[in-house]
């Protein structure tokens, strides 16, 4: 073992440890530095130990053993996908009444589908397809809502745990606004809220969230009551804001003596206070542009759901991003039809191009600052994920192209075109701290 660690100088300061515990892994590497830098480094080897980065190297020691070393030969490896927004609970709605606007869909088709998840059996049914199906896609890393029922919400921490990935998730909450059948009352969502985030604090990669469904459904007593159990356990917050015109003029009527959604969330202490996702953040004015500019807020952009509901704007990506917002992507089920995180890359990028005609002010985002947001910018708050430094999770995506032609094209070419053209069949192999996933 000694003789084996002289070897291994090259590689720098690893521990004396039994190599037993290292895997080589090797493949055309790529992830994101920061918004503007993809590394690449072809045909390379990403030293692994106890499913814990040590590094990327070009060669390996002599007599490294070759059981430890795993050969993606021409194959992409990448960082696992992250979701910021999504809804578990909205997975059999997926592509439907599209043609509707947003508050009118949520009545005729969201609240009936949620509903059903008081039947633990449904919850255990639909809450599995839905785990399955993230994995499936190579989101490794999750901010989903439930229902607002406890039982169900249990259900889906417990198989987001169970699967090993890295998730927050939370009972949602909804006092007002709401239909008979699909609403709470104030005092109960609060203690069911409480009792949820001290039993699921936190259990392996998966912590409990608070998740106020948005302004427009909480009476200011339960966001203030919700802000307070976000203070008191150090919970993240998830929620949407200036999602769409129609709810920003009903957040306004409801709420008259507050400028915005923003200033309601963050005088109830649910704004940045704790780790806050925010999801959608189309319709920003100066002063809440300011309060996102808070390390512990992130904007989660989500492109296909914003087109599919008709928001009536697209989140100005490229000018949040200047000015140092955490930006992520979401897919946003059922709103957004796909779980594909690959395919909100390239409609991130796409929809930042209709927005460049009507505001040129602001370029259109290129594929490294999309990456990014659905890497190592959407992973940070979670534990070192969506990236391969030294000390990150190896959390990863293996992807084969070989069923696309073409020659002599760079990695940066084929990540790019599996993210346009690709699906989930390119994705070989998916690791979480270095255990293979299977689907
Ligand atoms: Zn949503």
């Amino acid at each position: 073992m000694l003789e084996y660690h002289k070897n291994l100088e090259i590689f720098g300061d690893i521990e004396e440890v039994s190599m037993d515990n290292y895997k080589a892994y090797l493949g055309n590497v790529i992830y994101s530095q920061d918004k503007d830098t993809l590394v690449v480094k072809e045909k390379s080897y990403i030293l692994v130990q106890d499913g814990i980065v040590q590094g990327i190297f070009k060669d390996l020691p002599e007599g490294f053993p070759q059981e430890n070393i795993i050969d993606w030969g021409n194959n992409l490896i990448i960082p696992g996908f992250s979701d910021m927004h999504v809804h578990a609970s909205q997975f059999l709605q997926r592509g439907m009444g599209m043609d509707k606007k947003l508050l009118d869909w949520l009545n005729t088709y969201t609240y009936p589908t949620e509903a059903k998840f008081q039947d633990k059996e449904h919850a255990k049914k639909i809450y599995g397809l839905f785990v399955d199906e993230l994995v499936r896609q190579g989101t490794l890393h999750v901010n989903c809502f439930s229902s607002i029922h406890y039982e169900a919400s249990e259900i889906l921490f417990e198989l987001l745990l169970e699967r090993g990935l890295f998730a927050f998730t939370g009972k949602l909450n909804m006092d007002q606004n709401s239909p008979e059948f699909y609403l709470e009352d104030t005092e109960s969502s609060l203690r069911s809220t409480e009792v949820f985030i001290s039993n699921y604090r936190q259990k392996g990669n998966v912590q409990a969230a608070i998740v106020p469904r948005f302004t427009i459904t909480c009476s200011e007593e339960l966001l203030a009551g919700l802000g307070k159990l976000a203070q008191q356990y150090g919970t993240p917050v998830h929620s949407h804001m200036c999602e769409a015109i129609s709810t920003i003029k009903a957040s306004k009527e409801l709420f008259p003596n507050y400028k915005n959604e923003a200033e309601v969330f963050y005088h109830n202490n649910l704004l940045g206070q704790t780790p806050t996702i925010m999801a959608h953040c189309i319709f920003m004015d100066d002063d809440v542009v300011q309060l996102m500019q808070n390390p512990n807020c992130m904007a989660v952009h989500c492109p296909d759901a914003t087109a599919n509901i008709n928001a009536g704007g697209i989140m100005p990506v490229k000018k949040l991003l200047e000015m140092g917002i955490n930006l992520a992507i979401g897919s946003d089920i059922g709103s957004g039809a796909s779980l594909s995180i690959a395919r909100g890359i390239a409609s991130t990028i796409q929809h930042s191009k209709i927005r460049n005609m009507f505001d040129p002010q602001w370029e259109a985002v290129n594929l490294s600052e999309a990456f990014y947001m659905a890497t190592r910018s959407g992973g940070r708050y979670f534990n070192k994920v969506g990236a391969f430094d030294k000390g990150y999770h190896f959390n990863a995506l293996v992807i084969d192209d070989s069923n696309f032609p073409g020659e002599n094209l760079t990695s940066l070419e084929r990540l790019e075109r599996f993210c346009y053209a690709g699906d989930d069949r390119n994705i070989v192999m998916r690791y979480i701290v270095g255990k293979e996933l299977i689907i």
